[in-house]
């Protein structure tokens, strides 16, 4: 078991993180932007960086050949969706994306987006790290989570409409 300190300060103890946060037993700030029967999309936002979503499985998997052949075009076919809300109602023009299949919770994708400030971190793979911890350590302020909650808002929104038929 691990402990979690959630965003209320509340300590709960949990066997996976993952687990916990798809199955509903914990509600990530923000809430759900987008689930399907095998994916379920949300974001950190112990992380404050506008637009950045985590898709995860809903099963306890670590390694990308673990999915079967259903969730295997469930995911690609989620994961260009977000892509595509995030150009569209965010104006999103790149995103790096980020699996660690060693983790110590399940697979999961960071979909990060690129702004300006990133560059001055690198511009490839060595960025990710310093790019999230600057974000952790010194985006934490009210006017920026405001805006990373209004980003939530309008991706869950234009991930969650009515497909037109
Ligand atoms: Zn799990």
């Amino acid at each position: 078991m691990r402990e979690i300190i959630l965003s209320n300060g509340k300590a709960v103890q949990v066997e996976c993180l993952s687990c916990a946060l798809t199955s509903g037993k914990i509600m990530p700030d923000g809430g759900v932007i987008t689930e399907t029967k095998y994916f379920h999309a949300h974001q950190d936002v112990a992380y404050p960086i506008k637009g950045l979503v985590i898709l995860a499985s809903k099963r306890h998997i670590k390694c990308f050949d673990e999915l079967t052949e259903e969730e295997k075009i469930d995911y690609i076919y989620l994961l260009s969706k977000i892509r595509k809300a995030q150009r569209e109602v965010l104006g999103i023009e790149y995103v790096y994306y980020f699996y660690n299949e060693d983790t110590t919770h399940h697979f999961h994708t960071w979909m990060v987006p690129r702004y300006d400030w990133m560059y001055d971190f690198g511009r490839s793979v060595e960025s990710v790290r310093p790019v999230l911890l600057h974000a952790r350590n010194n985006m934490n302020n009210e006017e920026n989570m405001k805006e990373v909650m209004d980003a939530i808002n309008v991706l869950t929104l234009a991930l969650n409409k009515r497909e037109a038929f």
